[in-house]
């Protein structure tokens, strides 16, 4: 534990005093198994994340209260309060190293919210590194991890980024092993978001009526194939069991995976609970033309290039 921090005190030299920026990115899920549902309310997942060059970035400032603006992808419709991650995120923090929760944050938002891009999970992650760097609590990323956990079970792999397994309710997280391969990624995002724990009922609803698909199982082709460089090995091996989920909510969806694999997608799948969907190119000029051609189609709000694996959330 570390002591408490006074603006006034001998520990004001701690910690940064200019502004800090932390870039965080998007996630997707190249697997999303989902388990049976636990007794707290959470399925069992075994999942393999990916962080996708779509950024938010948290830029933190010395202030003598705790407060959050914003720019960007859902501005005026976020709350911007104690229920938002940003700020439970700097009170959590505060409260482990034991000083006062102070900082003026600003949040420039690109994941769009409710997507199933881990947009909240993404700034939640940003918030913990910018306000460690603001305050000087020089915390390890496993101890920000272990914070993280407890704010939402994708917080942790933001913390980190790369490409990463994940158990549990998806908050234990280990690397893991692939080629140093950039992927390139097309990311249909859709007009309205989807709700995460609706997605989840509605798949427990889908399996309690017998109209869900088989559960995917085992990552190990997935694995497999993200250590070789083939980008034709790697789309067959991707999947997502609260696909069936998205669909049914969201039956337009349906179009837009069509889409994108008429346009030349080696792949798509639905990211995460939806409604964006993903997918795989070849190469970057490939990812170039599907996104025309997805945004021509009308069948997303927008259409961005990605690359991935790409850090987790990092100052600078
Ligand atoms: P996931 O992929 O982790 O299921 P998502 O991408 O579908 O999440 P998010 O944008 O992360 O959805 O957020 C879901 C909800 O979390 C929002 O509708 C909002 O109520 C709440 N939330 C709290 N703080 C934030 C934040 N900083 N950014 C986005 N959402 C936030």
């Amino acid at each position: 534990m570390t002591e408490a921090w006074r603006p006034d005190g001998e520990d004001e030299r701690r910690g940064a005093v200019g502004p800090v920026r932390v870039r965080v990115p998007a996630k997707v899920n190249l697997h999303l198994g989902v388990g049976p549902l636990r007794r707290d309310g959470y399925h069992e997942l075994n999942t393999v994340y990916h962080a996708i060059s779509i950024y938010d970035e948290l830029t933190a400032r010395r202030g003598d209260t705790l407060a959050l603006t914003m720019e960007g992808e859902g501005t005026g419709e976020l709350a911007l309060d104690d229920t938002n991650l940003v700020i439970r995120a700097a009170h959590a923090l505060a409260g482990y190293a034991g000083v006062l929760p102070h900082a003026r944050l600003h949040l420039r938002k690109q994941i769009p919210l409710a997507g199933g891009l881990a947009g909240g999970s993404a700034d939640a992650a940003a918030a913990l590194v910018a306000c460690d760097a603001l305050w000087g609590t020089g915390l390890s990323r496993d101890e920000l991890a272990g914070i993280a956990a407890d704010l939402g079970s994708d917080v942790p792999f933001l913390i980190y980024g790369g490409t990463a397994l994940g158990t549990g309710r998806g908050e234990a997280v280990s690397p893991v092993l692939a080629r140093p391969t950039s992927w390139h990624w097309v990311v249909a995002i859709a007009d309205v978001g989807l709700s995460t724990p609706t997605a989840y009922r509605e798949l427990d609803r889908l399996r309690d009526s017998g109209a869900a698909g088989a559960p995917l199982g085992s990552t190990d082709a997935l694995l497999g194939a993200l250590r070789q460089r083939d980008p034709r090995v790697l789309a067959r091996t991707l999947g997502n069991d609260l696909q069936d989920a998205a669909l049914a909510m969201r039956p337009a969806l349906a179009d837009t995976l069509k889409a994108g694999e008429a346009a030349g997608a080696l792949a798509g799948i639905v990211s995460g609970s939806g409604p964006t969907c993903v997918f795989l190119a070849a190469d970057a000029a490939s990812a170039e033309r599907i996104a025309a051609e997805l945004t021509a189609a009308g069948v997303c709000r927008e259409a961005r290039v990605a690359h991935g694996p790409v850090a987790g959330a990092r100052v600078g």
